[in-house]
């Protein structure tokens, strides 16, 4: 299938060709014709897969359609709310790149900086607007925003919304929404509590589903490192050195987990940047645009930070620290192997985070190829799978650790090994 098949309008097909693209994305094929039909739409996709331009195209071709001259540049027409700055950006910029022969308008709202640029812009009024759920609301309450006039409301990264805590935000936003809307909402995982605000917003929608609930994208090529907390430092530098040679963004939980990992790759010549909550706009900015240019070759982010981070041809992910939510690790992956490029995803897991370790495993419905031959193994094999090497034949058939510590570890068939 091409974009022409799409019946995309002169300007968006014109758009889409300027990008580069030849073909579109599955999602693309999929949620196009839905939403150019003025359809409510319920797309569970992963980022990479194309999504935004999956939405925001025929949204551009609805306003281009029905916009009258005089219409231009008053009323919001279409909303689009995402949980992260860097997300919201990225969307700004993609309604720009898809709209750039429509003379159809976007700007883009989110918090931490000062809002008087935000408010001039919407002053002079927008066609689309893509925004954060926080500051959207300040700036409504504040009257600079009506949402009365909305066609077309998007809920982008539901699942992270709700993470994140936005929930009575989201509920707030929805009650100040007209009745009469498109409304589209797009999850990476459609776990119930998504189900039940998709059930409160859409109607009659038709559903979209890309990959399974929650699956991985299979052109990441995947694999786990166990080793122990006092080497993680050291295995860390290890890949940076060995494995993961060009542009890579390691994971780490916290933000200052992701500060001490900069110095420590710092006293070992690797250099890097670290993009987090704590950081200003600016700092963040500027360390994005360095890890995108190439400038910087390794880029720290805590999850929050990373989600709206899109690198083309982000050969690696490392996950420092194995997170704890389970569809964390989904969409941590996904940050590489975008719109099927290939890409790798190394995991470092201590026998602390092995539960967790084995709570993504079944998440996936996939055992990750376990890499043993590096310098930094564990000494508590105990703790881990079956070391490599075969079990003897005395392999006790019973369990061996039974403390309650270990109960979640599998337990070795061969604690002697
Ligand atoms: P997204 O899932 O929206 O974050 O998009 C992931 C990446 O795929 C972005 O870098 C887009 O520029 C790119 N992309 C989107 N649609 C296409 C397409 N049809 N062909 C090639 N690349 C695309």
């Amino acid at each position: 299938m091409t974009f022409e098949n799409l019946n995309l309008s002169p300007a968006l097909l014109k758009a889409v060709t300027s990008e580069g693209y030849t073909n579109p994305t599955p999602i693309q094929q999929q949620a196009i014709p839905i939403v150019m039909k003025g359809r409510d739409l319920l797309g569970c996709a992963q980022t990479g897969t194309g999504k935004t331009a999956a939405f925001a195209i025929p949204i551009l071709q609805i306003l281009e359609k029905s916009s009258q001259p005089n219409q231009r540049n008053k009323a919001i027409r279409a909303l689009i709310v995402t949980p992260t700055r860097e997300l919201a950006i990225q969307i700004a910029d993609s309604f720009s790149a898809y709209g750039k022969f429509t003379g159809l308008t976007n700007t883009v709202i989110f918090g931490g900086v000062k809002q008087h640029q935000q408010t001039i812009a919407l002053r002079k009024g927008v066609d689309v607007l893509i925004a954060t759920p926080g500051r959207l609301l300040d700036l409504a309450n504040q009257g600079y925003i009506n949402m009365k006039t909305l066609e077309v409301f998007v809920l982008d990264e539901a699942d992270r919304m709700l993470d994140m805590g936005f929930i009575h935000d989201v509920k707030k936003i929805i009650s100040l929404l007209p009745a009469k809307r498109q409304t589209l909402l797009f999850s990476a995982t459609m776990p119930p509590d998504i189900v039940d605000l998709a059930n409160s917003l859409l109607k009659e929608p038709q559903r979209v589903d890309i990959t399974p609930p929650s699956s991985t994208a299979v052109t990441v090529q995947q694999s786990v490192y166990f080793t122990e907390k006092k080497d993680k430092n050291d295995l860390l530098v290890y890949l940076l050195e060995k494995e993961a040679k060009d542009s890579t963004l390691v994971f780490t939980r916290t933000k200052h987990g992701a500060d001490k990992v900069v110095k420590i790759l710092a006293r070992n010549n690797i250099q890097a940047q670290a993009i987090h909550g704590n950081k200003s706009q600016n700092a963040r900015q500027n360390a994005l645009s360095n890890f995108k240019s190439g400038k910087t070759r390794v880029l720290i982010a805590t999850d929050i930070a990373a989600r709206g981070i899109d690198v083309d041809g982000l050969s690696h992910v490392i996950n420092f620290e194995i997170p704890n939510i389970s569809e964390t690790y989904v969409h941590r992956i996904g940050r590489t192997g975008r719109a099927g490029a290939a890409g790798k995803a190394l995991s470092i897991c201590t026998s602390e985070e092995y539960k967790d370790w084995k709570n993504i495993e079944k998440l996936i419905g996939q055992s990750v190829p376990v890499i043993k031959d590096h310098p930094y193994p564990t000494s508590h094999p105990s703790s881990f799978p079956a070391p490599s090497k075969p079990a003897s034949t005395h392999a006790q058939k019973k369990p061996v650790h039974r403390n309650k510590s270990r109960r979640n570890y599998p337990r070795n068939p061969n604690p002697k090994a």
